[in-house]
């Protein structure tokens, strides 16, 4: 159990630093991004990211633990390779593709991170961080959800090269 519980507090560490990048990151895609709807979808996931973070807190509180980050090697490239995906296609009418493709592998990262994180706080008997990690894993899911959606049209836009800001 010590062992699973360190596993687990590494991971949510891990998470918390994670979460606090994307924060940072998500205005530039919001800035970069053409369509209305897909800036609206990006502003309120970047709200929710925000209070994600003290969700976190409230997990290591649920764990008598002190919040901490732990850097996260991943989350690092895939905002890294994010951010060139954006400014390769800045003037492009791949805009709105390249960032709902960017914005998608950050949340299938939190989607498998979030699981883990809820299955093992279940394993470790605390009903209440699994609760609140299965709740932020509602809120990435719903977020990979509605960027599905607006890649249907966005990316019809971009197979037919329709001008920046058009269709919105
Ligand atoms: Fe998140
Ligand atoms: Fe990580
Ligand atoms: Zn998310
Ligand atoms: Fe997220």
């Amino acid at each position: 159990m010590k062992a699973l519980k360190n596993l687990f507090l590494n991971e949510l560490a891990d998470m918390y630093d994670s979460e606090h990048r994307i924060t940072k990151a998500l205005p530039k895609l919001i800035e970069a991004a053409t369509c209305e709807k897909l800036r609206h979808a990006l502003r309120s996931h970047l709200e929710e990211t925000e209070g994600q973070a003290s969700h976190i807190d409230e997990v290591f509180a649920a764990f008598d633990e002190k919040p901490r980050a732990k850097k996260c090697p991943a989350m690092v490239g895939i905002l890294e390779e994010g951010d060139r995906i954006v400014t390769e296609n800045k003037r492009s009418p791949a805009i709105n593709s390249a960032i709902i493709a960017a914005a998608q592998k950050i949340e299938h990262y939190e989607i498998a991170s979030y699981g883990t994180l809820r299955a093992w706080a279940e394993l470790l008997g605390n009903e209440e961080a699994a609760l609140l990690l299965e709740e932020i894993l509602d809120q990435e899911k719903e977020a990979d959800h509605a960027l599905n959606e607006l890649a249907v049209a966005k990316n019809k836009e971009t197979l037919e090269e329709v001008a920046i800001g058009a269709g919105a």
